[in-house]
């Protein structure tokens, strides 16, 4: 039997949440009041790639140790189900949270967020999962290769008697995070550097030193959804603090953290992704490694996408005695061209979580879940042909029928069809297996064009399900006869 095992090991690094020390307050601690804790330890430095050492970025963290963090909006609503089930109810007290705040590096904190996930696993599932979906999304946000560098040139705090509150310095540069999947405006990661907050986008204020996807442009040309002023206006009764900070004359900092749905709905964008994975030899019992596939963007990769298609692409042979089959493992493939995504899942769990997944796409997208290898690779092959893959399964009951028909395949055997690619006439190309028989099989495209027009034409028109296959087909055929559609 073959197993599939995940592979996200990585060395046990754990955060300490210890809620009461702020990386400022280790400064204020010092040498007369208690002793810093562990102050022989060396303080890791926040990731700051090679390319961008010139720019003088993160000066405070280079300095005292830690890391800053982009993150989705949707981390508040965990976080209060963590205190929740912690039974933390004081902020200052927490102990436990998902928040990056006190985390003092990416692996790090990745590590602690993987920890929790997996403490509430067979407790609260749910809630396992969705923080598992906001590990990926916030290692997606956070790579800074893609974040862009702008130098603050703005007048605006100068002279000011409140400046040191103030959270730029003029001729400084800072990262304006944002990612490849979502390259919009959150905010500048200022002199706190905890995380980003928002600031005007005054192209008077601000130089691009450094902008890998556009976005700093974009913003600076107006496309930012921001605050419009650099200080909120006076307002003559303090009744909120925002009100009371205005009054002291500090700009109160507004966060707009992207959505969790800003990166589903951008997943056609992700980069193919290959996972290790160790199983024996079903032929010889040796120990075999394989990469494989679990995400694959055609758009991207359109080679890989034509090795899924030619039943290639999970093939593995041992290196002992040469053994050859296809690994079953779970694959996610983005047809963006087409605007399909197919989920190969290999159990009920997996597809209920490629269910929860395709209800957050947006309308018109044909999203499919399959169990089979050969499912997989036949959707590909006809999203790619530009067809529908519901005439097309209505289509190849039709050819089961007609062969059973013509006593080509016993009435009581089995039979299964599968799309293989368009041919030279542009005919539908078909494999046929019968038992352990394959035959090939080209029939011209008017088939499939009269169950597409009759699809047109039915109740079933606007539903597209994440199931598409011979029962959907008999349950289609059904509608057509009842709705006097078909001949
Ligand atoms: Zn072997």
């Amino acid at each position: 039997m073959i197993e599939v095992s995940s592979s996200t090991d990585s060395p046990d690094q754990r955060v300490k949440s210890d809620a009461s020390r702020e990386p400022r307050d280790i400064q204020g601690l010092s040498e007369n009041t208690a002793p810093v804790e562990n102050a022989s330890e060396a303080k890791p430095k926040p990731y700051i790639p090679q390319a961008h050492e010139q720019y003088g970025l993160l000066p405070f963290l280079c300095e005292h140790g830690g890391e800053v963090f982009s993150y989705p909006a949707e981390l508040d609503y965990i976080d209060e189900r963590v205190a929740e089930i912690e039974g933390e109810t004081e902020d200052d007290k927490r102990k436990v949270t998902v928040h990056p705040f006190h985390a003092k590096s990416y692996d790090a904190y990745y590590q602690s967020l993987a920890d929790l996930a997996e403490k509430y696993r067979s407790t609260n599932p749910d809630l396992a999962e969705d923080i598992e979906l906001v590990i990926d999304i916030i290692q997606s946000m956070n790579v800074k290769e893609e974040w862009s560098i702008v130098r603050y040139v703005g007048d605006q705090f100068d002279g000011d008697p409140l400046a040191e509150m103030h959270d730029l310095t003029k001729g400084r540069c800072y990262y304006w995070p944002c990612s490849n999947a979502h390259p919009v405006y959150e905010g500048v990661i200022d002199n706190e550097e905890t995380t980003s907050f928002l600031y005007p986008c005054d192209p008077d204020s601000w130089e691009i030193v450094e902008d890998p996807t556009g976005m700093a442009a974009r913003a600076l040309a107006g496309d930012a959804d921001t605050v419009d002023a650099w200080r909120t206006e006076l307002v003559s009764q303090a009744d909120s603090f925002e009100a009371h900070m205005a009054e002291l004359g500090a700009a109160p900092k507004h966060k707009r953290a992207p959505s969790v749905q800003d990166f589903i709905v951008h997943e056609d964008l992700a980069d193919s992704e290959q996972d290790p994975v160790d199983f024996t030899c079903p032929g010889c019992g040796g120990d075999i490694h394989f990469e494989a596939w679990t995400l694959l963007n055609a758009k991207k990769d359109p080679e890989l996408a034509q090795r899924l298609i030619q039943g290639t692409l999970s093939e593995f042979t041992c290196p002992n005695c040469g053994y050859m089959a296809n690994l079953g493992h779970p694959c996610l493939y983005l047809d963006p061209d087409h605007n399909a995504f197919i989920y190969h899942v290999l159990d009920e769990q997996m597809a209920k979580a490629a269910e929860d997944m395709f209800f957050e796409q947006p309308e018109g997208r044909h999203c499919r879940i399959v169990s089979s290898r050969l499912q997989f690779q036949e959707k590909a092959a006809i999203f790619m042909a530009n067809l529908d893959d519901r005439p097309m399964e209505i289509l190849k009951t039709g050819i089961v029928g007609q062969s059973k028909l013509q006593g080509l395949v016993p009435e009581d055997d089995a039979c299964e069809v599968y799309f293989s690619g368009l041919g030279g006439e542009g005919e539908l190309l078909f494999d046929v297996e019968i038992g352990d028989d394959t035959f090939s099989s080209a029939i011209d495209k008017s088939g499939y064009d009269l169950f597409a027009s009759d699809l047109g034409k039915s109740s079933m028109a606007g539903y597209d399900p994440f199931y598409i296959d011979r029962t959907w087909a008999h349950k289609a055929i059904d509608a057509f006869e009842a709705e006097g559609i078909a001949e």
